[in-house]
């Protein structure tokens, strides 16, 4: 192995007319999407005393190094340890050397309280078992450090999966909530700010104790048990969801918080579970709701009427789309998503207009014919699609910018829209 390689400084409105019982188009084939590494751009920001060091290659740093080069953090909190060609032939033992690698680092970095160490392609194809590394590892350094592991490896996982597969391997280091307790967990990464937002409307509501996963910190790991009733903030976590009900917590159905409406709805599941009465929670939610449709209709009128599609990418496609169509007047054509979870996004499907084409998977060659053949006003989709089809005259948007931007919640509806509404400003500036 060979060392560190740093990184820079751095009550539902279901519509009649849903989708839920649509037909899904299954693809299977070559797909275009980042691997599960790349969600350790947003989760070492979130985690404060956690680091990621990624058992790798070189591609996987320069992978994390380009993607986290978007923008600017005063202290890296992830890096790869590259595996070269004597651990890949076996010449050396990888677990001494990734040892060494770990006792180095926390030496150097006292600071570190967590340490995650993320598979690969390459660990993987040596088969270094990280969740044994991690046991040892963490009998050698705890209580100080806690050395956790995760996949992120591109055979395993897609871009937001990375973040599932992290938040699943926190849940068994939990405590456990005493006796029936009852408390409410966000579950899904949100920015400090979107928490903040949340954590006021719930207090002005009278639902609590509220806690989020991923904490702040290490040490402040949510407790969780029978009494845990958890709203989903993304749907990207099915792994997260199944290990969290297995511990005895309750998922509260609700769309997700993207927009009025989906923001509205999904307070309103927590609400409903804490009985809250609807005159209470009308009065607290109006002023949000107010703020974010006047936000929304100043956006609206370049959105209004124009299509878009959407590749398959970040899971937030679905979400996305019912917010676009229904608050911003998009009309849909197709909606992909890399997996479906038919459970997790029965409220979006039912909000979903009928007659879109609702794609899981990925035939990338089939999927850019339907694109080409739609000539969509937008197309989202990730950074390797955008280049080409920007080049054939279509406007696209990039997926991962919605992973990276704080979109939820009433305060951000505005800014959602524009996101989108950014691309077609500048594809008619450059129409003069
Ligand atoms: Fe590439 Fe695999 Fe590394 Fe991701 S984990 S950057 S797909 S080699």
């Amino acid at each position: 192995m060979d060392g560190l390689a740093g990184s820079p400084a751095s009550s539902g409105p279901a519509a009649a007319a849903g989708c839920g019982d649509v037909p899904v188009l299954r693809e299977r084939g070559q797909r275009e999407v980042f691997c599960g590494l790349t969600g350790i751009i947003w989760l070492h920001r979130k985690i404060q005393d956690a680091f990621f060091l990624v058992v790798g290659s070189r591609t996987c740093a320069h992978l994390l190094q380009s993607a986290a080069g978007v923008m600017i953090f005063a202290e890296p909190r992830f890096a790869t340890a590259i595996i070269d060609e004597r651990d890949l032939a076996g010449m050396s033992d990888a677990n001494d050397e990734l040892d060494r690698v770990v006792t180095r680092l926390i030496e150097r970095r006292p600071d570190i309280r967590m340490l995650f160490l993320v598979g690969s392609c390459p660990s993987e194809v040596i088969k270094l078992d990280l969740s044994r590394a991690a046991q040892r590892l963490s009998k050698q350094f705890s209580p100080a450090v806690r050395v956790l592991n995760y996949s992120g490896s591109g055979i395993e996982t897609t871009f937001t999966q990375g973040e599932d597969a992290c938040l699943a391997a926190l849940v068994p280091e939990m405590p456990a909530e005493p006796g029936s307790a009852r408390s409410l967990l966000v579950v899904g990464a949100l920015a400090e700010v979107v928490e903040d937002q949340f954590l006021r409307l719930f207090a002005a509501l009278g639902v609590g104790p509220v806690r989020f996963l991923p904490s702040r910190r290490a040490a402040e790991l949510p407790a969780v048990g029978p009494g845990t009733r958890y709203l989903l903030a993304q749907p990207f976590l099915a792994e997260t969801a199944r290990l969290l009900e297995g511990r005895g917590a309750q998922r509260l159905a609700a769309p997700f918080p993207l927009g009025a409406e989906g923001t509205t709805e999904w307070l309103r599941a927590a609400a409903r579970e804490w009985g809250v009465d609807a005159t209470k929670f009308d009065a607290v939610v109006a002023p949000g709701q107010a703020r974010a449709r006047a936000a929304l209709a100043q956006r609206a009128e370049r959105l209004a009427g124009k299509s878009i599609f959407f590749f398959p990418d970040s899971q937030l496609e679905i979400p996305l789309a019912r917010f676009l169509s229904r608050e911003c007047g998009m009309t849909l054509t197709e909606v992909g998503t890399p997996y479906l979870h038919r459970q997790h996004l029965a409220e979006e499907l039912a909000m979903l207009p009928g007659g879109i084409t609702l794609s899981e998977g990925q035939h990338v060659d089939r999927q850019l014919d339907r694109c080409r053949a739609a000539r969509p006003d937008i197309t989202v989709c990730g950074l390797g699609l955008a280049n080409p089809l920007e080049a054939e005259g279509l406007t696209t948007k990039w997926a991962i910018e919605l992973v990276f931007t704080p979109i939820q919640g009433f305060e951000q509806a505005g800014d959602l829209a524009e996101l989108f509404a950014r691309p077609l400003v500048r594809r008619a500036r450059l129409m003069v």
